[in-house]
């Protein structure tokens, strides 16, 4: 199969073949020409599967060439992060068709938002809080949407963003197509679903064994008091250069962080508390290999657009068992391996559990290896 066969245009084809991408992931094949027949959909598909040019390069194709004011295209994401990745997507793989994509997201001045939409956008990629005081300000009219796209669905209601979905559903004109993308189906995912979708194809990648077959996974006992001293301890002794690691708290991605600089190594931590431009510094850092070890919390690591990670820590084991799948997805993007590690305490053996039972596989634990204490 290739991006040629779902009859994309040339301009489309020669974009991905600049990104060098050469044959199109599961969730793709069976997307795009899904989308192409103007049928809604339903997919199972997280972070790292390709889903988003899965709905970008069909959506970009019905909007060529560049017309009117205001947005035909609007993806809705949880996080400004998903957001501004979503964004510089469609610009990369749009960028021989002329199609005007735009960016709005709150935690940032309005009014250059204000000013980008005047000069006009095909496609509009917004978190729904932002969206909707632009709406209210007059400063968008999103009667011509003809395409929706609800991203990671699951995590916009996890993050409690139900109304303002549910307002932003009655800005829209009744006829459009629909598209929603969700890692995990709880029963408010498929409650949201059966709201807004009409009779949609659904596709499910079987991406949670996909990413147990090729990540390696790595279970570690050890103390709670101890963890920070055995994540030094790997860091150094594997010479790692890149290494996102999970806290369950802000304040525990800040103490983390602190211990690991005064160890020598650097560190930052990313979580809902930080300023969007400390957000982004440290994810700059953390590209540029500036800092080698990124703290994060779950929610604030959600769409951030990090590739090819070698290594992802636990720290602590997530409460949800999903938000597992998720964290060591980063490790395997788009075919590239990776390792898993997580710091299991005995008290977390119970999530240790839940996790098994969602991947249905035991993961073997193991004693650490020898570590001394810095
Ligand atoms: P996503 O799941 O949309 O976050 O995409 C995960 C990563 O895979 C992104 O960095 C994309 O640039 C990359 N990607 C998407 N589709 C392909 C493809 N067909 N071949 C290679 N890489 C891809």
């Amino acid at each position: 199969m290739s991006f040629a066969d779902f009859g994309l245009v040339p301009e489309l084809l020669h974009a991905l073949s600049d990104k060098g991408y050469v044959a199109p992931t599961p969730i793709q094949s069976q997307a795009i020409p899904a989308v192409l027949t103007g049928r809604d959909v339903l997919a199972g598909a997280q972070t790292g599967t390709g889903k988003t040019a899965a709905f970008v390069l069909p959506i970009l194709q019905r909007l060529a060439p560049a017309a009117g004011r205001f947005p035909r295209a609007l993806v809705l994401t949880p996080t400004r992060e998903l957001a501004a990745q979503v964004a510089e997507s469609a610009r990369s793989y749009g960028k021989y068709l002329g199609v005007r994509t735009t960016v709005v997201f709150g935690g940032v001045s309005i009014h250059p938002q204000i000013e980008a939409l005047r000069s006009g956008c095909d496609l509009l990629v917004a978190t729904p809080g932002r969206l909707l005081d632009l709406a209210g300000l007059g400063a968008l009219d999103l009667r011509s949407v003809a395409y929706f796209v609800l991203d990671e669905a699951d995590r916009m209601l996890d993050m409690g963003f139900i109304h303002q979905i549910r307002r932003v559903l009655k800005l829209l004109p009744a006829k459009r197509q629909n598209l929603m993308f969700s890692a995990t189906y709880s029963a408010p995912v498929r409650e949201l679903a059966s709201r807004f979708l009409s009779e949609p194809v659904q596709i499910e990648v079987a991406v949670r064994n996909a990413v147990a077959e090729r990540i390696e996974q790595r279970v570690y006992r050890v103390p709670k008091e101890q963890k920070r001293h055995l994540l030094a301890h790997l860091i150094r002794a594997g010479s790692w250069a890149q290494v996102l690691v999970f806290t369950r708290t802000k304040h525990g991605a800040n103490r983390l962080t602190q211990q690991l600089q005064s160890t020598g190594i650097p560190a930052a931590a990313i979580h809902g508390n930080k300023s969007q431009g400390a957000r982004v510094r440290a994810l700059t850092d953390f590209k540029a290999r500036r800092i080698t070890a990124l703290v994060a919390t779950e929610v604030a690591a959600r769409g951030l657009d990090i590739k090819e990670l070698p290594h992802v820590v636990n720290y602590e084991l997530p409460n949800v068992p999903e938000d597992y799948v998720h964290r060591i997805g980063r490790t395997a993007r788009a075919g590239g391996a990776g390792c898993a590690i997580s710091l299991v305490a005995p008290d977390e053996i119970p999530l240790l559990r839940d996790i098994e039972k969602l991947l249905t596989r035991t993961l073997a634990t193991t004693a650490p290896p020898a570590y001394t204490i810095a």
